[in-house]
């Protein structure tokens, strides 16, 4: 029987668009069928905490506020989750017992902000959007960014795990060595793209980051153009899974770079899957990652390395989980 890893040779054999058709039957659902609503506003957030998000991003369009706002205040209900392991402060700690955090946003007039390597912050992505507004700067990281958001009024938190997540850490302790794991199974960032009724686009991107990993880490969470770009001309995208394996490829600017160069959301996607798996060919089998993208239009399209990446979706006709397309089919 072929593996994944076969098919996975096979699919290095073609270009990135040329690919085999013993490998096109590995596939499921790739290319991704691609969707499109036409439609404003639109809302798409990463993964099942997308829909308490979208539902607040929606409701604070609904009252006046702008897309920026809207995706700042959607991503705080992730960041402020007590049951959320994997955003905000109850989130998996790093190797040291340590919660970090990284946030972005962005306008699609190029404005952007970010923090890294945050600690005791509850909203990293409010902080993302003062250090874009309140500061000369894009982006803080670590004891800087801690020290500007006391200045600007933010409270500092306890820092104390979770007692799930705490549970967790030392049961990791005992079997992992101190080792810092990458895999497939251990991040599920958010990141919020939308389009507001005169179509306005804006993004957030907001993370624990990977669990265990190593003090100091940092994803491509907030890394413009790794973890979330924003063009007004061509569209939006996020990420999600894997970082190291995003930032590699510029993902989300690559996915918006590819729309403006005339590609679908969807085939954006799809194609940036593509660089990604050949960019990252050793270590594909502990690979998870995963993007969303829209254009002005009100198109949109998900990709992912492998099954299990999904997205919500708000439009006017309601807040649903859609399944993303993904290259293998396997897990
Ligand atoms: N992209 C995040 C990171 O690498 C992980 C995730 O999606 O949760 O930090």
């Amino acid at each position: 029987m072929t593996t994944r890893k076969d098919f996975f040779k096979l699919g290095l054999l073609g270009s990135t668009l040329l690919i085999p058709d013993a490998f096109k039957k590995a596939t499921r659902l790739f290319p991704g069928p691609g969707f499109s609503v036409r439609e404003k506003p639109l809302i798409l957030s990463t993964w099942n905490h997308g829909i308490a998000a979208n539902a607040r991003a929606w409701e604070v369009l609904g009252s006046g506020g702008s897309i920026l706002d809207a995706v700042e205040q959607g991503v705080r209900v992730t960041e402020n989750d007590e049951t959320n392991r994997s955003v905000g402060l109850a989130g998996h700690p790093d190797r040291d017992g340590i919660v970090t955090l990284d946030a972005s946003i962005m306008k699609g007039n190029g404005d952007c902000g970010s923090v890294a390597f945050v600690r005791r912050i509850k909203h990293p992505i409010t902080l993302a959007r003062k250090v874009m507004e309140n500061t000369p700067h894009i982006m803080l990281a670590g004891e800087g960014a801690q020290q500007f958001a006391v200045s600007e009024g933010m409270p500092l938190e306890d820092e104390k795990l979770h007692p799930d997540a705490k549970n967790a850490y030392e049961k990791w302790l005992e079997e992992a060595e101190y080792k810092p794991v990458i895999n497939i199974e251990n991040h599920d960032t958010i990141g919020m793209i939308g389009l507001d009724g005169d179509g306005n686009l804006a993004g957030s991107c907001t993370t624990s980051g990977l669990s265990y990993k190593m003090h100091g880490r940092v994803g491509d969470s907030p890394i413009i153009g790794a973890g979330l770009y924003v063009d007004q001309k061509s569209g939006a995208a996020t990420a999600t899974g894997m970082g190291e394996s995003i930032i590699k490829i510029c993902g989300s600017f690559l996915a918006v770079e590819l729309m403006r160069q005339g590609r679908s959301p969807q085939e954006a996607c799809d194609e940036v899957v593509r660089r990604l798996i050949e960019k990252n060919r050793g270590q594909i089998d502990d690979i998870q990652a995963g993007f969303i993208a829209m254009n002005t239009e009100g198109d949109y399209g998900a990709a992912a390395v492998r099954p299990g990446f999904n997205f919500a979706r708000h439009t006017s006709g309601g807040n649903e989980m859609v399944d993303s397309s993904n290259y293998f089919s396997e897990r």
